[in-house]
């Protein structure tokens, strides 16, 4: 059974009235060398929104692929009070967006969070969780491919790592080393921890599967606004 009908409803909330801003300003639009098609799903991406919780289009994007991978058919915010979602042991790097005030209905649920814990080098117990869940946070550390790996040590043998990262689907993935610094966040305010230091392209499963996951699948919730990995140990 095809659980996943999530395109028209919220994910994490079940409500059908959406908003849409633009995020995008003309300085990171320039410094990324973005297409006007790129600017129009960035936008879409981190702009549409569900007016009843808040939440982006990525953030719906990643509550459906948890939904999907667990094969539920509610919404998130239905899965966190199910029976199924108590027995889940799940840690969130870095608050997953708006997904977090729900996530932390679950009772076997850790957040961790920057820089008290430094996602290449975390200070938790090997194979302790069933799934690991962080949002458009991997392309701000500098060593993605360890920072992923460190996530495949606290999961559990067939855990799951459920992320969202900006990714340019027709490019390859480049380091921003070397070239003018470019911050997250809002314009004229760059901000250490909003640094990008990686710009993901269509190569991203390489990252994935170098870090010593067994496969990585390509989520689609909206191609190309709303991709979501999904990582298996
Ligand atoms: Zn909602």
């Amino acid at each position: 059974m095809l659980a996943y009908n999530f395109r028209s409803v919220c994910s994490i909330c079940g409500e059908r009235e959406f908003s849409f801003r633009e995020i995008l300003w003309p300085e990171l639009v320039a410094a990324w060398q973005l297409s006007p098609l790129e600017v129009n799903y960035i936008n879409r991406q981190q702009g549409f929104c569900c007016a009843a919780c808040g939440n982006s289009l990525r953030c719906m994007a990643l509550a459906a692929a948890i939904l999907c991978t667990y094969n539920f058919s509610g919404t998130l915010a239905q899965f966190v009070e199910s029976d199924f979602g108590k027995t889940l042991k799940v840690l969130e790097i870095n608050e997953a967006g708006g997904l977090s005030p729900a996530l932390k209905k679950l009772p076997n649920h850790q957040l961790v969070q920057y820089p008290e814990y430094d996602m290449t080098n975390l200070s938790l117990k090997s194979e302790t969780f069933d799934l690991v869940i962080h949002s458009d946070t991997l392309e701000h550390v500098p060593n993605p491919e360890r920072a992923l790996s460190e996530c495949g040590r606290v999961l559990r043998s067939n855990g799951k790592c459920i992320f969202t990262v900006p990714v340019i689907v027709d490019r390859m993935t480049r380091s921003r080393s070397g070239l003018s610094p470019s911050y997250h966040g809002q314009p004229g305010v760059p901000a250490e921890d909003q640094l990008v230091c990686t710009e993901f392209g269509a190569d991203i499963w390489q990252t994935v599967l170098k870090a010593g996951f067994c496969s990585c699948e390509i989520f689609s919730h909206e191609y190309p606004a709303a991709l979501v990995m999904i990582a298996r140990k």
